[in-house]
């Protein structure tokens, strides 16, 4: 292990020229690391305060040592450089740093974009051989406007490791290649699901390669969710159907890419540049000790991911990794989307940088992140990508956990939320329709996490009720019911949450098998449970086929009327409209006159928090129900109402138009 004393020497200057890290040289080649040809291999390492720089060849992505090693040579902008002649396909690599009189361990780098079993060695592969059959024809799946997006957050395990899945490629990428899959009462699960379902996006959970799984001990069938990287410009081993084979994880992801857009499905990536798994010793560490993280001013790691480190996205290298890795994902895999975990860490400069960049590869990409951090950092909190600073990202979401919150319940304490009940949240519930923005007929008072508006457009918002953090929808409400509630309400409380993300103004995004109503046992924050705790039974899609059909309807709704997808602030200040209905926790809302284009003149939204049916006075019109009690029918009303008497189902919502 590299002490800290011996890094904060060598990053002051006692090995070389440099007073500090900030004053290291700025390469901006395109060719770190690895440029591959049957002729022969280059090789660029950047490491400015480097004293030596060797390259280790092997002929095993794993075991045995190296059968060369080559010292680089100092080049331009704290670059070293090799060159082997020859084809070396097949072969690995490492790298090795001298800083002072100290080896550092390997590293295979960090612009490594093909590596051996678990990751610690580089393997040289030619690319083309990692495209599936019709690769060049596959083409981004991306909406015309963000709002338009339904997205879906899922774990690769989760998605189909149940025997109920009927899916062979169980935890693999492949999994999402089968059709034609079933549950025990012959159900469609799998990809066929997800069509039937109607999201548009996939949202993967951590894909790239991370560092808690070992690729070599599959058979003990470990569950992590994946949140400790370690190559990010790779995918996991443990996800293909052989991590010892460099080819298998880059074919098999572009394959589950293929596979969803030929449904019509994008791809986002969950990604997490914000720290990596192990920091003194981890593959950005090794090679330029110090510079990649951010430090405390008493020289310690500082924490803001609370996972021992933090990343500095607000140096140009890391800047410049972060925004060529996530194009790189884009071009290479064709993925239509990122998610930035605890976006929060990095700067909104590289945030902006990530945008202007993959808008040069299409400008619908989806980007979104955790609009904050798990612990304080060193970087000024104007200066980063928190959610209150949401309006200085472009074309960049944030999770509203205000939404979340005051829907299920606040998780700093154990009450429940409006679904089930709780009072004086209606205007927390208007600010989430209102997409979080500044708008008429909401105050400021009693948001749950904030005390002002941030949004300043619907296409900043990512609305939801649960995901994979905490506990999921059904055992929150569970976990929190008010006294003497039955699972019935709970059921209830389940579809008018979802209700209102799917009618609010936004991006609305589900967790996965939330729509056949799983539960994960009362287990919070699953992040190494076993698949018992994590699968999704595929069974329950029989059993709760009426929260399946609900969902279905929802999204059905949401996709086939845009006032609900409206695309600007002045849009919604135009058509959206709070309406008082005079009881206590029922918040009620007009979209009209055709709102966003919508074939429907006006639509009213209608939702009761109460667990008690509550009798209001509607405004003046002939209404065509399609939301009522639980039951949804977008296409042809359930029934007919005109003003003024009308009963809202207890703890549920009511959308009419007319
Ligand atoms: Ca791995």
């Amino acid at each position: 292990m590299l002490l800290l004393s011996t890094l904060l020497i060598a990053c002051s200057g006692g090995s070389k020229k440099y007073a500090s890290v900030d004053e290291y040289p700025v390469y901006d080649g395109n060719d770190l690391e690895l440029t591959y040809s049957p002729s022969g291999s280059k090789f660029r390492v950047w490491s400015p305060a480097a004293d030596e720089v060797k390259l280790l060849l092997f002929d095993n992505g794993s075991e045995g040592s190296a059968y060369e090693m080559k010292d680089m040579k100092r080049a331009k902008n704290g670059t070293w450089t090799a060159t082997v002649d020859g084809d070396l396909k097949g072969k690995f690599y490492t790298f090795q740093v001298k800083i002072g009189e100290q080896w550092l361990d390997e590293t295979p780098g960090m612009w490594v974009k093909a590596v051996g079993i678990n990751g610690k060695r580089a393997a040289i592969i030619d690319f083309k051989e990692t495209n599936p059959e019709g690769w060049e024809n596959d083409k981004h799946v991306l909406p015309e406007n963000v709002t338009d997006a339904v997205i879906y957050e899922v774990h690769m395990r989760d998605f189909s490791i149940s025997p109920t899945s009927g899916i062979k490629n169980k935890g693999k990428f492949l999994a999402f290649t089968e059709k034609g899959t079933k549950n025990s009462a012959g159900q469609a699960t799998g990809i066929d699901h997800l069509k039937e379902l109607g999201i548009t996006h996939v949202h993967l959970l951590p894909s790239y390669d991370f560092a808690s799984i070992d690729e070599s001990k599959l058979e003990e069938n470990k569950y992590n969710w994946g949140y400790d990287p370690q190559n990010y410009n790779v995918p996991e081993g443990s996800y293909s159907t052989d991590p010892a084979n460099p080819v298998s994880r880059i074919k098999e992801f572009k394959q589950m890419v293929q596979s969803l857009h030929k449904e019509g499905i994008g791809v986002i990536m969950d990604v997490v540049y914000n720290h990596t798994y192990v920091g003194e010793n981890s593959h950005l560490n090794l090679l330029v000790p110090g510079y990649f993280y951010r430090f405390n001013e008493d020289g310690t790691w500082s924490d803001a991911s609370g996972c021992g480190n933090e990343t500095a996205s607000d140096r140009a290298m890391m800047r410049k990794f972060i925004v060529e890795s996530v194009v790189y994902w884009a071009k290479e895999y064709h993925v239509d989307g990122f998610r930035f975990d605890l976006m929060g860490i990095h700067d909104i400069e590289t945030m902006n940088a990530v945008r202007a960049a993959l808008d040069k590869v299409d400008p619908r990409i989806i980007i979104y992140g955790e609009g904050w951090t798990a612990a304080a950092s060193p970087l000024g909190e104007d200066k980063r990508a928190l959610k209150k600073n949401v309006s200085q990202l472009n074309g960049i979401a944030v999770f509203s956990d205000d939404i979340r919150d005051a829907l299920k319940g606040n998780w700093t304490n154990d009450f429940p939320g409006f679904v089930a009940g709780r009072d004086s949240l209606e205007n927390a519930v208007k600010f989430a329709v209102a997409a979080s923005t500044d708008f008429p007929g909401v105050t400021n008072k009693k948001l749950v996490h904030t005390d002002k508006p941030y949004a300043t457009q619907p296409t900043q918002i990512i609305n939801y009720v649960s995901c994979h953090d905490d506990m999921c929808l059904v055992d929150k409400l569970r976990s929190r019911k008010p006294a003497g509630a039955t699972e019935a309400e709970i059921q209830k409380f389940n579809k008018l949450a979802q209700t209102v993300v799917f009618t609010a103004q936004g991006i609305p995004f589900i967790f996965a098998g939330e729509e056949v109503y799983r539960d994960k046992k009362g287990v919070n924050n699953t992040y190494q449970s076993p698949d018992s705790i994590n699968q999704i039974n595929w069974d329950n899609k029989t059993i709760y086929n009426d929260i399946f059909t609900y969902y279905q309807g929802l999204i059905a709704l949401r996709k086939e009327h845009p006032a609900f997808r409206m695309t600007d602030l002045e849009m919604m200040k135009k058509h959206l409209k709070f309406i008082e209905l005079n009881v206590p926790n029922v918040v009620a809302f007009t979209l009209s006159d055709n709102a966003n284009g919508d074939s429907w003149k006006n639509i009213l939204v209608i939702y009761n928090g109460n667990r008690k049916n509550v009798s209001v006075d509607l405004p003046e019109g002939e209404w065509n129900v399609v939301v009522h009690d639980g039951k949804i029918s977008p296409n042809d009303p359930l029934f007919a109402v005109k003003n003024p008497r009308f009963v809202v189902g207890a703890s549920s919502a009511s959308v009419m138009w007319e």
